[in-house]
């Protein structure tokens, strides 16, 4: 662990002190806790560290202790990956600066050029903005790069990523040889480390460590679903969790919409958020859930990086990220500032080998479980069914609707009327159905009942042993070794068997996965018939 250091060991000023102190902040985060010093110092640093540590405030606080603000020219340069991260930045520089007046700008497309060029032209200390749009300014000399002592490259993955790398390098070569340049980024690529080396003078390294890295407060879920019903499933843990505010990611922008049309059909409200609505919807949007008037945020990768709003108690991966890095920043959209969070994912069998990829990256194990029964969703609402009975109960009127329940209660029991009134008011057509249970028929695969046998293209030739073989299912498809049934391995082929609940969990692991540097070809195995 770090030996934590308080702010006041950082010589600080007064004025910064003061601002971080009504912000809120106690004590440095390990990043702030290092870079400030070396930044501080002069030094070039490159971090590494994961959202959610404090990356801002980490070249904010001393781009700020360093600012002149009587010089009303260009100082400090912030690139980000998109509009909404550039947003924030300044938000959060204009706080850290408040009691130095500091002035910060985002810059970023989708906004009115011509009134950046007009705050421009009144002076701004700090520019924070995504590649593009800085570069049209560069061109139209809008901006000014010469008088810059600080180059930062926030999320420089992200940036990478999203194709930037051009751009940023001539942004770059338009600053002044004699300024610090500082990288931050969750993942130091070839392409990133190559950059670093180009542009940073002797930088110093430094980073939060992997234990720091995984978020302990942040709990981890995955819901088993098929593609049918993912929809239908997604519902029922909305209706079982208790959720303050969830961010819901989709992999594509129509998967926003189709899911926010989805939500909306079945009276969940929500909001979309992606790239192809215009700045000024976006912007609606996200201060509609950042004030907490919304609860449920539908979104992409890219439209959501780097948002931090402090009470989003649940991110929900919808369609589980295509990579491990994306699956890091995704959670850390919650659990933000020390607070409890939740990450739920929805996975169908396909995606189980992605799954086991995340599970390496944040190194945990992420716990798999039911999805809540019809049972469950009613009782989480038992509470809010009687409230509204007995609501209904009192403001009455009930004269119409009660000689239709005299006239029943000749022939019923007065409960089981009830009861019908309730199943009538309150059951979604369908939702009696056990969501979970589609599972696969695998036929007749000659296995012991409740097991499913599997075919494998690798054999005793491949130097295969039993113990390997058990250990590569229990790694590579995340079920308990001790499961795996029984084992034959022949010359070229293996047959193995696996319990019924984690044979599409197996399958779908395993085939085409490399054993003992082959390629596995894997299916369930077929028993054939006396005649053919
Ligand atoms: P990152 O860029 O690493 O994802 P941010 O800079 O956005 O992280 O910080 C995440 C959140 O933590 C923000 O809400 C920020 O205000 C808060 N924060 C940053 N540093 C501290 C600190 N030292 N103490 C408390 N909260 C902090
Ligand atoms: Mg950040």
């Amino acid at each position: 662990m770090h030996e934590l250091k308080k702010f006041g060991s950082l010589e600080l000023s007064r004025r910064v002190l003061n601002a971080i102190t009504d912000m809120g902040f106690e004590e440095p985060s390990p990043i702030q806790a290092e870079a400030i010093p070396l930044l501080m110092e002069g030094e070039d640093v490159i971090g590494q560290a994961q959202t959610g540590t404090g990356k801002t405030a980490a070249f904010a606080i001393p781009i700020l202790e360093k600012m002149n603000p009587k010089f009303r020219g260009v100082q400090a340069l912030v690139l980000t990956p998109t509009r909404e991260l550039a947003i924030q930045v300044a938000e959060e520089i204009t706080k850290i600066g408040k009691y130095k007046q500091s002035r910060a700008l985002a810059i970023y497309g989708g906004q009115s050029i011509d009134r950046q060029i007009l705050t421009l032209k009144r002076g701004v200390h700090i520019v924070v903005g995504t590649p593009g749009r800085l570069l049209d300014h560069l061109r139209r000399k809008t901006l000014k790069l010469d008088s810059i002592r600080f180059a930062v490259l926030d999320e420089a993955d992200e940036m990478l990523d999203m194709g930037f790398i051009d751009d940023i390098e001539t942004i770059l070569r338009e600053t002044p040889g004699e300024k610090q340049t500082l990288l931050f980024s969750a993942t130091m690529p070839a392409e990133i480390q190559r950059l670093a080396k180009k542009y940073l003078r002797n930088p110093r390294f430094v980073s939060v460590s992997r234990d720091e890295l995984t978020v302990p407060q942040i709990e981890q879920v995955f819901y088993e679903v098929k593609e049918f019903n993912k929809l239908e499933g997604l519902c029922r843990v909305l209706d079982v969790t208790d959720i303050k505010q969830a961010i819901i990611f989709c992999r594509t922008k129509r998967g926003v919409d189709e899911l926010v049309a989805g939500l909306e059909a079945r009276g969940y409200e929500s909001e979309g958020l992606h790239g192809d609505l215009t700045q000024a919807q976006r912007n609606r949007v996200m201060r509609k859930f950042r004030e907490g008037r919304a609860e449920i945020l539908v979104a992409t990768d890219v439209a959501a990086r780097g948002l931090d709003i402090e009470n989003v108690s649940h991110v929900i991966n919808y369609d589980i990220p295509q990579d491990p890095e994306s699956y890091v920043h995704r959670i850390g959209r919650t659990g933000r500032a020390g607070k409890a969070g939740s990450a739920v994912s929805f996975v169908i069998p396909k995606e189980y080998r992605l799954l086991r990829l995340i599970e390496k990256t944040v190194n945990t194990r992420i716990k798999r479980c039911p999805l809540p029964t019809f049972e469950d969703v009613l009782e989480s609402q038992r509470e809010v069914i009687i409230d509204r009975l007995s609501d209904t109960l009192q403001k009455g009127g009930l004269e119409h609707y009660r000689s239709i329940v005299e006239e029943m209660a000749g022939n019923h029991e007065n409960e089981e009327i009830a009861a019908a009134a309730l199943k009538l008011a309150f059951d979604i057509e369908g939702s009696h159905e056990t969501i979970d249970a589609g599972e696969v028929d695998f036929g007749n695969t000659g296995a012991k009942e409740g097991m499913v046998r599997f075919f494998m293209n690798i054999g005793r030739e491949n130097e295969l042993r039993p113990q390997d073989l058990v250990r590569t299912i229990a790694e590579e498809a995340g079920v308990p070794g001790g499961t795996v049934g029984a084992i034959r391995i022949f010359d070229r082929f293996t047959f193995v068997e696996v319990p019924r609940e984690y044979a599409e969990r197996v399958l779908y692991s395993m085939d085409r996965s490399i054993i003992n540097g082959r390629r596995v070809h894997m299916e369930p195995a077929k028993v054939r018939n006396r005649q053919d």
